[in-house]
């Protein structure tokens, strides 16, 4: 366990130059505080969690200290927003403070985000608010705990630096922890500007830092590539098996990890919805939950143009068309699992395609579903869930084939039965309103609610005593909340 100033510093994006990235300081906030620090997220850099509390910790992550071998940068990168390219954007207010490596020898990236302005603020203030950075806190953890790959976040601290967005609001900064802060922009950037030199430095830098097992192939950029649309595909069928709706899949927003980034407006579905829009700036729906699957592919396609100095097209055609098969396949594994199936079979994607069909026509919450399924035999469990469907006739339908298909998976009790579902079907997921009663005691200087979400949300999967209250379908109120998108 380190204190603070025992965290060893090795800054490899810092190094590739100023063609890649700035040298800004933090802008530092008023009255830094702690509002919520994750002891996960601590260990994976072998802090000592107890330093959360003390005043040096809201300092730094406050920006008011900084360690002598931090480096702090803004990134340079573009991206397409919407389906439309943008030649410039880049950190406008968050910062890569430097690259720490743990005791395992383990890189992570330091990036305060909400420190202030940058070259790269365009119209923005360089700050975020108090809201959003409780949002991202708690959604990086939260996708973590359901074995989402997402980026980390280690703390919020909270300010009273008055911030205006609709309406005057606080700043905050959350610091959040990643193997790598490199997005498909990047690549984009260096490739529409047409630098070749930088662009081979970051292809390098990239192959060498994160993919080096694609060295060993004949094609190391092309091995790499494939890996990237292998890690997306996966990412996204876990997106889609748990409900997550990202918002914002600009390709500034994609990580070369393969892990979720830039949490925005996201939302967990409630109710069973492939339509659901979580983005209300998103009027044609281009980012909607059932899209993020194409959208994914998209995205994919926008990285493959940036990469065709090094890779031939057809060769980055045929990566292009692993992904949807990868897709399917980690998205087909998952569901099964999540219906308790052991076993694979043909109808399998059927089965549950005529599941969501129903589900959605009822408006049936998506997480209590799978979750009461495994709580009794898959008999009395359909019974039981039979109230939430309209069309019964359909889902007793359903329910016969379902229960058929169980008969068939093999003989199992439901001791194991419940076990083996409840593992990979949580009972506690981030509803919009859990985070916004989190957030609006937050907002009155208490700090209590988000610390108990974030606690229940590490450990999802398991039945918490006292906790049922987090376990509920969202009240009248929470069902259908505006999610404003400034940040
Ligand atoms: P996002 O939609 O949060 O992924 O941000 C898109 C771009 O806008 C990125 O380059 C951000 O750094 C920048 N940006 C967002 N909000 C602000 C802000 N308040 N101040 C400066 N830049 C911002
Ligand atoms: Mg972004």
């Amino acid at each position: 366990m380190k204190a603070l100033d025992e965290l060893t510093f090795d800054n490899r994006f810092a190094r590739l130059g100023d063609a890649f990235s700035t040298h800004v300081l933090p802008e530092p906030l008023d009255e830094p505080r702690l509002v919520v620090a994750s002891k996960a997220a601590m260990a994976l850099i072998d802090l000592d969690p107890a330093v959360a509390e003390t005043p040096v910790f809201a300092e730094l992550f406050g920006g008011h200290k900084l360690w002598a071998e931090a480096e702090p940068r803004a990134m340079v990168y573009s991206g397409h927003q919407f389906g439309g390219y943008t030649p410039q954007l880049g950190d406008g207010r968050g910062l890569l403070l430097g690259e720490v490596y743990n005791d395992a020898g383990e890189h992570w990236d330091l990036h305060l985000k909400g420190a202030g302005m940058t070259p790269y603020s365009r119209m923005g203030d360089g700050r975020a608010v108090l809201r959003s950075s409780i949002r991202e806190f708690l959604a990086s953890e939260a996708l973590h705990a359901l074995g989402i790959p997402s980026s980390r976040a280690l703390c919020v601290i909270g300010s009273s630096t008055p911030v205006w967005r609709e309406k005057q609001e606080r700043g905050a900064m959350v610091l959040r922890l990643a193997h790598s802060h490199i997005r498909f922009g990047h690549f984009e950037y260096f490739y529409y500007t047409k630098k070749p030199e930088q662009q081979a430095e970051l292809a390098e830098h990239v192959l060498n830092l994160h993919y080096p097992e694609c060295r060993e192939q004949p094609e190391p950029y092309l091995a790499m590539f494939r890996e990237i649309v292998e890690r997306n595909a996966e990412m996204i069928a876990k997106w889609q098996a748990y409900g997550f709706c990202h918002g914002v899949m600009n390709t500034d927003n994609m990580s070369i990890l393969g892990i979720t980034f830039d949490f925005g407006p996201f939302a967990f579905l409630d109710d069973f919805d492939a339509h659901f829009i979580c983005n209300h700036s998103d009027h044609e729906g281009r980012y909607s939950f059932s899209n993020q699957v194409p959208i994914g592919q998209w995205n994919l396609s926008a990285l493959a143009q940036a990469l065709t100095p090094f890779i031939s097209v057809d060769a980055l055609k045929e990566a292009l068309g692993l992904y949807l098969p990868f897709y399917q396949a980690h998205y087909l594994d998952l569901m099964r699992r999540r219906l308790g199936l052991t076993s694979a079979e043909e109808d399998d994607q059927k089965l549950v395609e005529d599941l969501l069909k129903l589900m959605q026509n009822s408006g049936v919450d998506y997480t209590l579903f799978f979750r009461r399924l495994g709580d009794e035999s898959a008999a009395l469990a359909v019974t039981r869930l039979r109230d939430d469907f309209v069309d019964l006739a359909g889902f007793d339908t359903w329910a016969e084939r379902y229960k058929a298909r169980v008969a068939r998976d093999g003989d199992f009790t439901q001791e194991q039965r419940r076990e083996r579902m409840h593992a990979v079907n949580p009972l506690y997921i981030l509803r919009n309103y859990l985070a916004q009663n989190a957030i609006a005691a937050a907002e009155s200087g208490d700090y209590s609610e988000v610390r108990r979400l974030h606690e229940v949300l590490t450990r999802p999967f398991e039945e918490q005593a006292g906790m049922e209250q987090y376990a509920q379908r969202p009240p009248d109120w929470g069902k259908h909340l505006e999610i404003s998108c400034s940040s």
